[in-house]
């Protein structure tokens, strides 16, 4: 069954990067009941109030676009954050979905969840077949945790909760952070204000030779949909452009498109992560789905983006986290062991 113009739609994350992008293609798609509480509005870690906005709104389709996300550094500097915030996220929002009686429910989890010396280009059946990268694992696990929750609940209950894993993502509402952002608007800032500065230099972590794969988040947005109208099936589906390129090739882009002139100058006493991790895309291709932004297209739409913004953009900041781990008013407080 597919969504209808009047379906009542939730776009948990809908200021983040995916979230924003799911909802302007709803939008532009013709979809008018949408809910999209901000996180203030609706704090997703929060079990009652999840329970509480379900029950008020009874949404039928719900894209599950909420996460607590973030680059190498972050992931190793939060450990704490990725791993408590994504499964209490999951936890409440699956579990609501099913209380309420979704009619479906699409979870995006992500290309980290599958082994780090997996066979490449990878396949979605290399899920839970080796160790995975030890740089974001406990977000890793998070995200698997949830790809489980959703094919329990269809098991013991009929439900039809599916998932998506992306590759990585950029565009409009990234975090332009250059600590805790990733590499491609983390380059896109380092760029600019080197330009900007004319500076000689500029240094990009680890070796250069990591390969990663980038989807423009609209091109997900897009696959979002086509998932939630077409795709039943069991299994998780892999959603990317099927290209990859090193780091490397990548801050050349960057550097072309922002108009750098100096060096580019690795640093490798950072971390490189995985070292490749290219997507199999033959499920969704064989679905009849297809990208269609290059990543030259793509990075120039997102440097116009920010170049817009000024690089402060709402998103799903780790800072926020942080706070919000201290005791809510009114808990249980524990004393300290
Ligand atoms: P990952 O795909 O989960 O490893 O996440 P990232 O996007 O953080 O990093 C991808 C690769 O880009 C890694 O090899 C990083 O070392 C490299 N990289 C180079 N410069 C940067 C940077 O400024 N920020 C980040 N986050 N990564 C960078």
């Amino acid at each position: 069954m597919s969504m209808q113009s009047d379906s009542r739609i939730f776009v948990a994350g809908g200021s983040g990067m995916v979230g924003s992008a799911i909802l302007r293609r709803l939008q532009a798609g013709g979809h008018t009941h949408l809910l999209a509480p901000s996180s203030s509005e609706l704090d997703l870690t929060d079990q009652s109030a999840v329970r509480r906005f379900f029950h008020a709104e009874r949404p039928e389709y719900v894209f599950l676009a909420a996460a607590v996300v973030g680059g190498i550094h972050a992931n190793a500097t939060y450990p704490a954050d990725f791993i408590t915030s994504n499964l209490e996220i999951q936890m409440n929002t699956i579990q609501s979905a099913f209380a309420t009686g979704a009619t479906k429910l699409l979870f995006l989890g992500s290309s980290c969840i599958y082994p780090r010396d997996a066979p490449q280009p990878i396949r979605e059946e290399y899920l839970l077949t080796g160790p995975l990268e030890p740089t974001n694992e406990p977000y890793a696990v998070a995200k698997i945790a949830g790809i489980k929750l959703c094919e329990s609940f269809n098991r013991q209950f009929g439900t039809n909760f599916v998932s998506a894993m992306p590759t990585n993502l950029y565009g409009p509402n990234d975090n332009y952070d250059p600590m805790n952002g990733h590499v491609l608007p983390a380059l896109v800032r380092r760029f600019h204000e080197a330009a900007q500065a004319k500076a000689a230099e500029v240094t990009v972590w680890g070796t250069g030779e990591p390969r990663r794969e980038f989807l423009y988040v609209d091109d997900l947005a897009d696959a979002c949909l086509f998932l939630m109208n077409e795709y039943d099936g069991p299994g998780i589906v892999n959603v990317g452009t099927g290209e990859d390129q090193t780091i490397a090739e990548l801050a050349a882009v960057v550097s072309d498109v922002v108009g750098f002139k100096g060096r580019i100058r690795f640093d490798a006493s950072k971390p490189d992560g995985t070292p490749r991790k290219l997507l199999d895309l033959s499920k969704l291709h064989a679905l009849g789905w297809r990208h269609t932004t290059t990543l030259r297209e793509g990075i120039a739409l997102a440097y116009g983006d920010y170049l817009r913004t000024g690089g402060r953009t709402p998103g799903t900041g780790v800072d926020s986290v942080e706070a919000r781990l201290q005791p809510r008013a009114g808990a249980e407080v524990l004393p300290p062991p």
